[in-house]
């Protein structure tokens, strides 16, 4: 079993260190949020006074981080941690984060002595506490190898992506098609519902039929067409929209370094913008259909 700091345990972070406690790790938690660390006791980890008193004699450390900029904040600099954790350690940021700052936090590591690994998720808070994520990986091949008795006790699904950086790649280009394909399904059952169909009838329909989607069936953003769907708890819980709409920026931004083109990817930007400046930043991704419904 290994000595793991954890680092970051909010919607996601928390239920997968609760998964690596039950899985007999002996876990050091972090967290600028004192009920989050407190969850986390109560799931069978210890509690650490700082990110850099978690790190001590760690063989493993796991970051789930809001965005770059924490990231880098935590690792880079003078202070940061990558001075703390001991020579040897690998180190797994899960976090979703620009592809260029995951390679230079895996550099700053690398001149440190330190491994790391990006593995950002898929599988929202429901596999985070059910360990059925899927981690999408960049790093070596030796590394993963390491991380992944680490990653299955977390998660179900590992891909390999490539090299450091790669895995966050993936992971935009992930949700970037996803944050398309939901606003897509509002809009056919906004257009639907407004020429007097039933949202459920249509919603069965589509399921089975060309435009099948996990924003259909699983997240569908009608609601009371799926009893546990965001949408019929007031798009409580599940993915924010304001980090949907950070991941489509950070696809924007990965977009601009090769210049690629992203025109849907972009549109979808906007509109997951134009929700949040409704007031909906921290309603769930699908909540995107207001934008499309006649009525709120
Ligand atoms: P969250 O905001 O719920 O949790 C982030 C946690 O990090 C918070 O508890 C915060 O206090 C803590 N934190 C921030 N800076 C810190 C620091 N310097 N030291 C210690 N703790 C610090 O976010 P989340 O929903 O858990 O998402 C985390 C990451 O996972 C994001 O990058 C997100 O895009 C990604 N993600 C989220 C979901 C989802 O469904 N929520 C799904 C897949 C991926």
């Amino acid at each position: 079993m290994s000595r793991i700091a954890f680092i970051g345990l909010g919607n996601m972070g928390g239920p997968m260190a609760a998964n690596l406690a039950k899985a007999g790790h002996q876990l050091h938690v972090f967290d600028l949020t004192p009920a989050s660390v407190a969850a986390a006791v109560a799931a069978g980890a210890t509690a650490a006074a700082s990110a850099a008193d978690a790190v001590i004699n760690a063989d493993i450390v796991v970051s789930m981080l809001p965005a770059s900029r924490h990231v880098e904040a935590l690792y880079l600099g003078d202070t940061g941690l990558l001075a703390s954790i001991p020579a040897g350690a690998l180190v797994i940021d899960c976090s979703t984060i620009a592809p260029a700052s995951a390679r230079k936090v895996a550099d700053a590591a690398a001149v440190r002595g330190l491994t790391m690994i990006d593995a950002p998720v898929s599988g929202g808070t429901a596999g985070a506490a059910a360990a059925t994520l899927t981690f999408i990986v960049g790093g070596s091949s030796q590394a993963l190898e390491r991380a992944r008795p680490i990653l299955t006790a977390m998660g179900r699904n590992i891909f390999h992506m490539g090299a450091n950086g790669a895995g966050q790649v993936a992971k935009l280009c992930n949700n970037m098609a996803l944050g398309v394909i939901m606003a897509a399904t509002g809009e056919a059952l906004a257009l639907g519902v407004a020429h007097g169909l039933d949202a459920t009838a249509l919603s069965q329909m589509m399921a089975v039929s060309t435009s099948r989607s996990w924003a259909t069936e699983v997240c569908n953003p009608w609601p009371g067409v799926l009893e546990n769907a965001p949408s019929s708890r007031d798009y409580q819980g599940g993915f924010g929209n304001d980090l949907m709409l950070k991941d489509l920026g950070l696809a924007a931004e990965a977009a601009v370094t090769t210049g690629a083109t992203i025109p849907l990817g972009e549109l979808a930007r906007n509109l997951y913008a134009m929700n949040s400046r409704l007031g909906n930043g921290g309603l769930d991704f699908s909540s995107v259909i207001k934008l499309m419904k006649a009525s709120q």
